[in-house]
């Protein structure tokens, strides 16, 4: 692949497959995302073209039939989706997460069972951490897996926000497979439990999986968040992310390894939220008009969308750094952290500016910005909040300045 070689510069196939996606969100996304949103319904017609234009298989290396394209490219792609809406990308988010953890600790069989079906959508995959008295402290979960007599392992436990806990066919769950380990991090496990996407109570193979009904949420529509209960639920030892030998007692940190490029993929999608407010808010203020002239003509209207196209490009460059660090094989913990949190900042600020310069019309669900104020905040949250963020970036700092 060609290397572009400035952070913004986009190589020909970037510049084709955002041009692509862009189309796509244009034609297909922005038409029906608010009244999906309005009726809280998955987008069901949207992620099958999604699936044809190989979106689900963008990061999957070509031998396992994805496009086999870098982070740099996914956070480009991200950000085109969330332009249009949050929910989309949340749709592809936990997948790649997925795919990720495969791609990187999977072993051989692993990889050939799933991600094909993976890469092209047929299969879609959830990953989860957190649990209802669990969310940032992730060493404190309490879900366990149990060795049995057969060799087998007992999954039981409840988990809390998982992205795409209905729908997807494969969920990447982490449990505590040694309830005496100190720190309790090296007794933990990452499974690969496969369960009927679309199904509450799972039965046959699966059985011992129950999704109960999806979480009442103030944005993120269309896409379900719900618990998972695992009761009993049965994992073959092959299940094991990496494999028993390799895999047990190292799912803490192959979540974290995963979450980094999360952090990336979340910060795309404040980029994302905050160039559609930008364009929302430039259109409407040469619109309207007050004191007999647009809005837009008011110094004080003006200086808002300076500011905000100024942070959007601030961190859309973040983005962009600490993807192309992550795919030249650099380590990109801090800068990952960073991007994350000032690209979630700034999406939350930008739609509220956008929201502002709307009036009392911004306030209405007959304007897209009403949608975008609902849904910008879930991006300080998920992937670690803000306050998380701030520590990853000052523990890492001060790593890297050791006296
Ligand atoms: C819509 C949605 C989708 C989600 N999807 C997923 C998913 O797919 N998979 C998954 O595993 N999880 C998912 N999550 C969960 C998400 O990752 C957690 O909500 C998040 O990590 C925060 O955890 P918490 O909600 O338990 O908050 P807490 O950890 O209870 O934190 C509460 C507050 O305290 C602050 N805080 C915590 N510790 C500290 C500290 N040491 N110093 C300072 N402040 C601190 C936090 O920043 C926050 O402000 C999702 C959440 C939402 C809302």
């Amino acid at each position: 692949m060609a290397i572009a070689t400035s952070l913004t510069e986009k190589t020909d196939e970037q510049k084709a497959i955002t041009e692509m996606v862009r189309q796509f969100v244009d034609n297909e996304v922005l038409p029906i995302a608010e009244e999906h949103d309005h009726e809280d319904k998955f987008p069901e017609h949207v992620v099958e073209q999604m699936k044809e234009l190989g979106l689900f298989g963008v990061t999957i290396p070509e031998e396992f039939g994805g496009m086999g394209l870098d982070l740099t490219t996914y956070a480009m792609i991200v950000e085109e989706l969330s332009r249009g809406w949050i929910s989309v990308s949340g749709i592809v988010n936990t997948h790649f997460i997925g795919s990720y953890l495969l791609m990187k600790f999977g072993t051989d069989e692993q990889k050939q069972s799933f991600l094909p079906r993976m890469a092209t959508g047929e299969l879609r995959a959830a990953f989860s951490l957190s649990e209802p008295e669990v969310g940032s402290d992730v060493q404190g979960i309490k879900s366990t897996a149990k060795k049995l007599d057969d060799g087998y392992w007992q999954l039981n436990g409840q988990k809390m926000w998982v992205t795409n806990g209905l729908m997807s066919g494969v969920v990447f769950v982490l449990m505590k497979s040694d309830p005496h380990a100190d720190p309790p991090h090296k007794g933990m496990t990452c499974f690969i439990t496969e369960k009927e996407p679309g199904v509450s109570e799972n039965t046959g193979d699966f059985k011992g999986l129950d999704v109960p009904p999806k979480i009442k949420k103030m944005g993120y529509k269309g896409v379900e968040s719900t618990e998972l209960i695992y009761d009993g639920y049965i994992s073959s030892p092959d299940r094991i992310l990496g494999g028993e030998e390799h895999g047990v007692g190292k799912g803490f940190a192959q979540m974290m390894d995963a979450l980094e490029v999360g952090r990336v993929n979340v910060a795309a999608r404040g980029v994302g939220i905050a160039q559609r407010a930008l364009e929302l808010a430039l259109r409407y203020s040469q619109e309207r008009k007050t004191f007999g002239k647009p809005i837009a003509q008011h110094q004080a209207i003006q200086f808002k969308l300076a500011d905000m196209a100024t942070k959007i490009e601030a961190a859309r460059l973040l983005t962009f750094k600490a993807a192309r660090m992550k795919d030249a094989g650099e380590r990109s913990d801090l800068e990952a952290g960073m991007a994350k949190l000032f690209a979630s900042e700034t999406g939350k600020e930008v739609v509220e500016e956008a929201f502002r310069i709307h009036g009392g019309y911004g306030y209405s669900k007959e304007y897209e910005i009403e949608r975008l104020y609902r849904d910008a905040p879930l991006l300080l949250i998920g992937e670690g909040t803000s306050e998380i963020q701030r520590m990853v970036i000052g523990k890492k700092l001060l790593e890297r300045n050791k006296i």
